[in-house]
């Protein structure tokens, strides 16, 4: 496996107020993340999710474990500026809120911004803009003012500066939680087709389970751990285990579920809500000729 993110045993606290104790938000997590894979991750508030991407963006330190990106250990005591500065590089970040996240006036300045801070030519910064507007449908508006823009907009406009920069690896945390149903299918839209065209690694922090069930891998965390991991049709597959630890499985599964437990003969991972639809025509359609 060509891995993009090799993470062992990573721990993080927070320090805690003057007489509390710190707060411990990461307690031993390990995986690997494949570089061109689609990993959704999932927990309560307060899980840890957060915590864990900051890491992998080197935007914090682990406590303690290791961490290798593009293969560089980054927790090694001769590591270097410039091998921060490549990691950095490597994995980016797209948040929540997008008004926090637009920087300039004008669009196309916006999603240029990252690419000056790298100090390229303008020749090349200008191709790039061009081509990052592009990939998320937004050339049209490369002249508009960022503000007279929608929270879908403005988030892949967000997604734009990013892309802009080249990044190998794109974590989005919650970055569809402020949109409407309208924009956060949008957002997923794009987050899909940088995966499978641009073959972009992407890491999808989400309460969303329709959004988590796109991904082809699904982490789940409670507490600072990682206590389920492997793909949608595994982590759903057991809706009870998810429910007894507070978390959704996707509408298609449950329905699915609820109508296998009716006796229907249904399999539990089609996701897709036509595709739902479809099985569950033909075992009904089925069920109607046996009784014939
Ligand atoms: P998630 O993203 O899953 O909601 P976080 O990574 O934000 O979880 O938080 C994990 C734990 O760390 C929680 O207990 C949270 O209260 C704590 N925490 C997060 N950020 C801070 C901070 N800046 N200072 C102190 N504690 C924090
Ligand atoms: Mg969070």
């Amino acid at each position: 496996m060509n891995s993009i993110i090799k993470a062992e045993n990573l721990t993080f606290s927070y320090p805690g107020d003057e007489d509390s104790k710190p707060v411990p938000a990461l307690k031993g997590v390990s995986f690997e993340i494949e570089e061109g894979s689609f990993t959704a991750i999932l927990g309560h508030n307060g899980s840890g999710k957060s915590t864990l991407a900051k890491l992998l963006c080197m935007i914090n330190t682990p406590d303690s474990g290791k961490l290798w990106i593009m293969g560089k250990d980054m927790t090694a005591q001769d590591v270097t500026d410039e091998d921060i500065m490549n990691a950095r590089r490597d994995v980016g970040m797209v948040f929540q809120n997008p008004d926090n996240q637009i920087v300039a006036t004008i669009v196309e300045e916006d999603v240029a911004f990252g690419c000056e801070n790298l100090g390229l030519p303008p020749h090349e910064i200008r191709k790039r803009v061009d081509k990052a507007l592009a990939d998320v449908g937004m050339t049209k508006y490369a002249r508009h003012p960022a503000t007279d823009l929608s929270g879908g907009q403005k988030q892949r406009v967000a997604i734009a500066g990013v892309i802009a920069m080249k990044r190998r690896c794109i974590i989005f945390d919650e970055s569809t939680a402020m949109l409407d149903p309208m924009g956060r299918r949008e957002v997923m839209k794009i987050i899909q087709k940088l995966n499978k065209e641009e073959h972009i690694t992407v890491i999808l922090i989400t309460h969303h389970m329709n959004e988590a069930a796109k991904a082809d891998r699904v982490i789940v965390m409670n507490e600072g751990k990682i206590i389920r991991d492997g793909t949608p049709k595994y982590v759903f597959c057991d809706p009870e285990a998810m429910w007894e630890s507070d978390l959704d499985v996707p509408q298609t599964t449950e329905l699915l579920f609820k109508l296998k437990n009716a006796g229907l003969d249904l399999p539990l991972d089609e996701f897709d809500v036509h595709k739902c639809a479809a099985v569950i025509a033909a075992e009904v359609r089925r069920k109607m000729e046996a009784q014939k």
